[in-house]
């Protein structure tokens, strides 16, 4: 049998992927038709493929390389770790040191009193952790009662069975039998899409009272969390009106009902602070982080919990976890890449220089025929696409036609961009250059010009 290789013919490779290798979020039969493309090697905010293209990887991954692809001081870390500890569990009164330090990292950077960190290996594993979580906490706590979590529309929150349900993306329901009882979805502030003639600030705080009205109806006795995403990413990159988070907070405070802000893609400086609940203002009670935590290098994530919440879980025996709860050499990669953020200020530079930088072009692209609104908030973004800005209209096609064109002409432009329905969305790598900004707008506004031809 012929070892597979980066030097097979791509056309061998695609083959050899179409018949065996089942792709998420993937139609299978276009795969076959067309082949997926084989990246083979990545540095920087740079990817190259079997074909030998360089693409800019305007995505960072799926949102996670925080620091940039091919840091050797990662791949060091993980070789000595596996080295000398390469798994034990934390089960059982059991731990190693780089679950301790992970934890302690963690404790020191989360914000206000959240101190206490549960390992997973995903964010979707972490996001039902959490579901454990805040209903055992609420029975601990005398009131088992309070087991309705409330989350979103269009909100991401994974693809495991408890965290798809937490979502609120109508395909994923539409498959496998979800939601799983027990959540509640209210409307998303995406004012675009959904503001009709409302300012945003109306539109914000209508959105947001939409839990309220939601808490008053389900029984505020039954409901036991909030969760949420900072700003929505996998929904199109979502930014609420100012008046939106501030508002949810007090309602959450209001009704005693724990706030979970799902940070697996606005943590780690995405936003320009080391949390999107930072940028937002917002005091959560659980955060979930992953991604970024390893900038993808390793498997990792964690729920990071507050002194109230896990003082009541310390008091029993919470009967969850994961064989990979806190790997030793997911910790450490995670750790060194946390070091890498900080020590060489990262987080600091996007928020100062990087941010302000992309911004100024980034919202310039409303100047684009195609282009309705460009919001941005730190380094990840969106431009709705329409027809008609000055209506906020949307295209007679079915919604996603003309965003997958587009997207298709970034592909052939070399830059990696994603579209979620007719919105074009971005997220790079934190370390992206003064000029790789200078090339991706280039490229973006090439792709959204083609676009334009293809559609007219
Ligand atoms: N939560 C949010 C906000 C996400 O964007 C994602 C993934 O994109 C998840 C959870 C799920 O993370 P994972 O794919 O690691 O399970």
């Amino acid at each position: 049998m012929a070892q597979i290789t980066n030097h097979m013919p791509t056309a061998e490779l695609q083959a050899l992927d179409a018949a065996h290798h089942m792709h998420p979020f993937t139609n299978g039969h276009e795969l076959a038709a067309k082949g997926a493309r084989v990246i083979t090697r990545a540095k920087g905010v740079w990817l190259t493929d079997s074909e030998g293209n360089e693409i800019l990887d305007a995505m960072g991954g799926l949102w996670c390389v925080n620091i940039g692809y091919g840091r050797e001081e990662l791949a060091e870390v993980a070789a000595r770790q596996m080295r000398e500890l390469p798994y034990y569990n934390t089960f059982f009164q059991t731990t190693h040191v780089p679950a301790i330090a992970l934890a302690q990292r963690l404790a020191e950077l989360a914000p206000g009193d959240l101190n206490h960190v549960f390992f997973a290996s995903s964010g979707s594993e972490a996001n039902d952790t959490n579901i454990r979580m805040v209903r055992t906490y609420w029975a601990e706590s005398g009131k088992p009662e309070k087991q309705i979590i409330i989350s979103r529309k269009n909100g991401y929150h994974g693809s495991t069975v408890g965290a798809a349900s937490l979502g609120g993306m109508s395909p994923m329901h539409a498959q496998g039998g979800l939601p799983i009882p027990g959540v509640h979805h209210i409307n998303q502030p995406n004012w675009w899409a959904e503001g009709g003639d409302m300012s945003p600030e109306e539109f914000g705080l209508a959105r947001a009272r939409e839990l309220e009205e939601a808490i008053h109806e389900l029984g505020e006795d039954k409901v036991a969390a909030f969760i949420a995403e900072p700003i929505q990413g996998a929904g199109g990159v979502i930014v609420p009106p100012d008046n939106y988070w501030p508002e949810i907070q007090r309602i959450c405070d209001a009704h005693e009902i724990l706030l979970i802000a799902d940070e697996v893609i606005c943590g780690f400086g995405r936003t320009g602070k080391w949390f999107g609940s930072q940028t937002m203002n917002i005091r959560p009670d659980i955060m979930t982080v992953a991604k970024g935590l390893s900038s993808g290098y390793a498997p990792i994530s964690a729920s990071i919990v507050s002194d109230g919440v896990a003082k009541v879980l310390d008091a029993c025996e919470f009967n969850h976890g994961y064989t990979y709860s806190g790997h030793p050499v997911s910790a450490a990669v995670a750790l060194e890449n946390l070091r890498i953020l900080d020590e060489e200020g990262i987080v600091e530079r996007v928020g100062a220089e990087t941010a302000p930088y992309l911004q100024e072009k980034w919202e310039r692209l409303t100047d684009h025929p195609l282009v309705g609104e460009a919001r941005i908030v730190g380094l990840m973004g969106s431009v709705a696409l329409t027809p008609d800005k000055d209506n906020r209209a949307k295209f007679a096609a079915d919604p996603g036609t003309v965003g997958f064109i587009c997207r298709e002409r970034c592909f052939a432009n070399n830059l990696v961009m994603r579209h979620v329905g007719d919105r074009m969305i971005i997220s790079p790598p934190l370390v992206i250059s003064p000029s790789e900004i200078d090339l991706l707008i280039e490229r973006a506004r090439l792709s959204l010009d083609q676009c334009l031809e293809r559609i007219a």
